[in-house]
């Protein structure tokens, strides 16, 4: 369906909303269109919310966790819908990946790898559902007392994410939400809505109750509304450090509780003790995968200074082969970018850069390749001898922009990794064990790897120091980002208590 409409734009499929189990018609009557960033075609209608669609959602999604259907069902049974769930997305993956494509123009095979792994996401936390265990415990202090503790869920969720990688990001929050009892709703970016609106014919077919999962479509307000929304318990979102720090804005009248995971400025440092080769492939894929718009795009290029010229030299010479194109080609390297004001953005920061005094080596232009001329493409971009006072490498670009600069000790490097106010990640590149993990040590980042670069697993925890971000998704530790703990007391002994004194 949509597929075709990539051909003939005047057979657009419209999309509704999803709240309490149905497909339903904006309260607008108001529907925006969806892009494909390669051609410019439209390929799909989505309903607009309104105020009253937010209301609805989350009088949905509070009726669903109140009723106890979902939150308190057994966790094995909350479990095995997880895992039906992910047998689902499993047997949809090359749909799921094909959507996802067509609106934010990443390459078609990176979206499907991320489809594929999705699935053990939902998997992992399927099985922590009925391992979320409470304590009890005889106090030191207080020998007439017994003391157990629970985790609960704290209601209703919910996950507002961008455009880059939609089903991925609300995945990060979506499987241990659900799987500790919560109901959610989700806002996907205007941009990107298709995958995460897929999703949701496969939670009517895994057999969810109506409410646990609502989705909500339109612009960042509808975002606002939730973030501010009485009756959100808490607030996940993915975006911008501007946008996020708005979201903390909205959430204090409620004290909503949130997690941010928000924008990066990640340092890649090249010892020139290294392996150059793997170095220099993760590099590329920090900033080339994804044409840049990862939160974690290895975007600072630290180099030591034997090795300074020599690296950037090599790197211009794989820079100039990158192969543009259709994201649905297998062939292609890097699509475009995902909407025209990011590509505006992109530009700014070049002629920034430009301005600035740092020494373009290659890219900071359009493409002249007429195929291309449709698209939102950008050349993949070095700028060389950045200083730490220079824009592009203070400010988030979002794009295949790298600001590489040399350094010659350790400790500069270091100072050079920390000189930025984000912290997501950060490449280190050295065959010197001891070196690495002090570096690593010395990082300020929620992320570090160590002779390899962008790679996630849903067993290790994610999140950003700084302006990176707020708590934790992933892992383990993602249980107790998701409920919140209470102590109960049990007095023992019948023994009464001076009521005018703290016991
Ligand atoms: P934005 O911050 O613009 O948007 C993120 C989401 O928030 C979108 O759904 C957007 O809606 C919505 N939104 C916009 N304004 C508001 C508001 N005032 N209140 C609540 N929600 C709002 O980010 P981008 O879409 O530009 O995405 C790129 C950013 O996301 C980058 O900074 C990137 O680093 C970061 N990111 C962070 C990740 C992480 O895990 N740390 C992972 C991936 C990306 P709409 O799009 O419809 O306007």
């Amino acid at each position: 369906m949509v597929e075709k409409a990539v051909e003939k734009a005047e057979e657009v499929q419209r999309y509704t909303m999803f709240i309490n189990g149905e497909w339903v018609e904006p309260r607008s009557r108001k529907y925006f269109k969806v892009i494909y960033p390669f051609n410019q075609q439209v390929v799909a209608e989505v309903a607009e919310a309104s105020h009253d669609d937010v209301e609805r959602a989350v009088r949905a999604a509070r009726q669903a966790f109140d009723d106890g259907g979902w939150s308190r069902m057994a966790a094995s049974e909350r479990g095995r819908m997880l895992w039906r769930l992910a047998d689902l997305i499993e047997g949809e993956a090359e749909r799921l990946a094909r959507l996802e494509t067509l609106c934010n123009g990443k390459l078609y095979r990176e979206m499907l790898g991320q489809l594929k792994v999705i699935p053990n996401y939902f998997r992992f936390f399927a099985g922590l559902a009925d391992k979320i265990l409470g304590d009890a415990k005889y106090l030191p202090d207080k020998p007439n007392v017994l003391n157990y503790t629970i985790r609960e869920p704290y209601g209703v969720v919910s996950i507002i994410v961008p455009w880059n990688s939609p089903i991925l990001l609300t995945t990060f929050s979506l499987a241990p939400a659900l799987a500790c009892g919560n109901t959610v709703v989700v806002k996907p970016s205007k941009n990107a809505p298709l995958g995460v609106l897929a999703l949701a014919e496969l939670f009517q077919r895994a057999g969810f109750p109506p409410g646990v999962f609502n989705i909500v479509t339109g612009p960042g307000q509808i975002g606002e509304m939730l973030a501010g929304h009485p009756g959100v318990d808490k607030v996940c979102f993915t975006g911008g450090t501007d946008t996020g720090k708005e979201v903390a804005k909205k959430t204090a009248d409620n004290l909503t509780r949130y997690v941010l995971e928000l924008g990066g400025k990640s340092p890649q440092i090249i010892f020139d003790d290294c392996d150059v080769e793997a170095a220099i492939s993760g590099v590329v894929s920090g900033i080339i995968a994804a044409t840049g718009q990862t939160c974690v795009a290895g975007s600072r290029l630290l180099v030591q200074k034997g090795l300074y010229e020599e690296f950037l030299e090599r790197l211009r010479n794989v820079f100039e082969k990158i192969r543009l194109g259709d994201p649905m080609d297998p062939q292609t390297q890097m699509g475009p970018v995902a909407t025209r004001e990011q590509l505006e953005k992109i530009i700014y920061y070049i002629e920034t850069a430009k301005k600035e005094g740092a020494r373009l080596l290659y890219g900071g232009e359009r493409p002249r390749d007429p195929v291309l001329s449709e698209g939102l493409f950008i050349l993949p971009t070095i700028f060389a001898d950045v200083r730490p006072d220079m824009t592009i490498w203070r400010e988030e670009i979002f794009g295949p922009v790298l600001a590489a600069t040399s350094f010659e000790t350790e400790e500069q490097a270091v100072k050079l990794a920390n000189s930025v106010e984000y912290g997501l990640a950060a490449g280190i590149w050295t065959r010197d064990i001891y070196k690495a993990h002090r570096v690593a040590r010395n990082v300020q980042a929620g992320t570090v790897w160590i002779n390899m670069y962008r790679s996630l697993s849903y067993a290790s925890p994610f999140g950003g120091f700084k302006k990176s971000g707020v708590g934790r998704e992933l892992g383990l530790e993602a249980i107790n980002e998701f409920t919140q703990l209470k102590s109960i007391w049990v007095e023992l002994t019948g023994q009464k208590r001076d009521p005018f004194i703290l016991g």
